[in-house]
């Protein structure tokens, strides 16, 4: 769009509360809330539950949960299309008088017989009519005990084009339009005819969307047009693949964007990444999230679909969790301790943290990795103390544990010096202490760098644990 727009942007997401917030439709939601960030516009969110069978709370708490995790706060909204029901059915009698729309009474089967016999003819298959008012055209009596749809009359002649704000100019010979169902017997208004009333009175000047809806627009257009609407412009969104190269699904991993928070993800780097995915500022693959809203434009919208890249994700988080502070991390990672078995009171966290995060993909990782300090000690196996504790090791071992009681300050820098003592004194290299140390004291074979594991683990602890030997 160009810069010179002077009326406030409207932008809005529109989910349909028929499941959890998938990746694409939280994507289409971080594009559609970082336009209308950087246009200083608005951002509305709008639930589209008329779909009373497959729509759910608990898929509206899913949605607005996802939003909150990635600090997509709505300006307006949410709204409710159920609250809007009598709205739309104002709308439709007002098309009804002004004749732009009508009363169409026939059955589902005949309707279907209609789109056969186009068919059989070669046609597209489509409503032929009856019902339709023209100039001079008889209409066929009502039939008794019938209550009719509202069709919209759309027009039949000329296209309905647009310029995509991703995919450029579309167009679609309004022959191809059938007149659209806007209204059900029962007076329930239409999916499509919903997204049209409330695109108008919630004046959104932009829609960006999945590109599975491209064949809605022109049924949508018309129907603005009729009422005299300023249309939005629209720009649709390319899906997103798997690896593979088919359509992104569960196959292909979580698809689910709150599984990425439950697998230790930040919220700014699935931000990061989503955004990546489909849009590009130039080579740049790390951007905050003010960035994000300082550069986005729909021209570097990707015309083309974009490949779900996990590995790419993961080290997207890994720079995000490097660059996190200690103490925000400490935060984020112990209650995932605690659901581990932890105890992350018993331990200095912060530096627990900054000891692991240069080498964590996620939380998660972080979490597992934190357990060496503050899970109950399991001492090694049988095996592992028979194959890496032998004679000389524990030699070494007393050694450094009797240097180490009295060592003024426990610290790291103190214990590495000690280290090399113990090794200087005993004319061996580092293996040869470094391992029976890790073993003996964790437990484990490998672990972050010994000094460090020994000063947040605490002399006492280090000191019992080598006294058992
Ligand atoms: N409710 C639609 C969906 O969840 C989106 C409609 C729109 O953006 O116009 O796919």
């Amino acid at each position: 769009m160009s810069t010179s727009t002077t009326k406030a942007v409207r932008t809005r997401f529109a989910p349909s509360p028929t499941g959890f917030l998938h990746l694409g439709g939280a994507r289409t939601a971080l594009f559609s809330w970082a336009f209308a960030r950087h246009h200083q516009g608005t951002f509305v969110l709008r639930i589209e539950d008329t779909d009373v069978e497959r729509s759910s709370e608990a898929a509206v708490q899913g949605i607005l949960e996802g939003m909150q995790w990635l600090g997509m706060h709505p300006d307006e909204g949410p709204f409710y299309q159920m609250q809007r029901l009598d709205r739309y059915k104002a709308v439709i009698q007002e098309l009804l008088a002004q004749g732009h729309a009508y009363l169409c009474y026939s059955t589902p089967d005949e309707v279907e017989a209609m789109r056969e016999k186009a068919r059989s003819l070669g046609l597209k298959p489509r409503y032929d009519g009856t019902w339709r008012p023209e100039a001079g055209k008889t209409l066929p009596a009502i039939p008794a005990n019938r209550s009719p749809v509202v069709r919209f009359k759309s027009p039949q002649t000329g296209a309905t084009s647009w310029d995509d704000l991703v995919k450029g100019r579309i167009s679609f010979d309004n022959s191809e339009l059938d007149d659209l169902v806007i209204a059900r017997p029962d007076g329930t208004p239409t999916y499509n005819f919903c997204v049209v009333v409330d695109d108008w009175d919630m004046n959104i000047t932009h829609v960006i969307r999945g590109d599975d809806h491209v064949n809605n627009t022109p049924r949508q257009i018309v129907i603005l047009e009729a009422l005299g609407a300023t249309l939005p412009q629209y720009g649709h969104v390319p899906m997103i693949l798997g690896p593979d190269g088919e359509k992104l699904s569960k196959r292909h991993g979580a698809v689910n964007l709150m599984e990425y928070d439950a697998e230790g993800y930040l919220p700014e780097a699935m931000i990061n990444y989503l955004a990546r995915l489909g849009w590009s500022h130039g080579n740049d693959e790390i951007f905050s999230r003010e960035q994000l809203v300082e550069w986005f434009d729909t021209r570097s919208l990707n015309k083309s679909p974009s490949q779900w890249d996990p590995k790419k994700l993961n080290w997207v988080n890994a720079h995000y969790i490097k660059a996190c502070p200690d103490e925000r991390l400490a935060e984020l990672v112990a209650p995932r301790i605690v659901k581990l078995g932890g105890k992350p009171e018993a331990v200095n966290l912060e530096l627990v943290m900054a000891l692991l995060k240069d080498r964590a993909e996620t939380l998660q990782q972080l979490a597992q990795g934190a357990l060496l300090f503050c899970a109950p000690f399991a001492p090694a196996s049988q095996e592992l103390q028979d194959e890496v504790l032998t004679d000389e090791a524990r030699d070494l071992l007393r050694a450094f544990a009797r240097a180490a009681s009295s060592l003024p300050r426990w610290d790291r820098d103190s214990l590495d010096a000690l280290i090399k003592e113990i090794l200087s004194e005993h004319n061996v290299k580092m293996p040869k202490l470094g391992i029976p140390l890790r073993v003996a004291v964790t437990g484990q074979k490998q672990t972050p760098a010994v000094d460090a594991v020994l000063a947040i683990l605490g002399r006492d602890a280090v000191i019992g644990r080598l006294a058992g030997l």
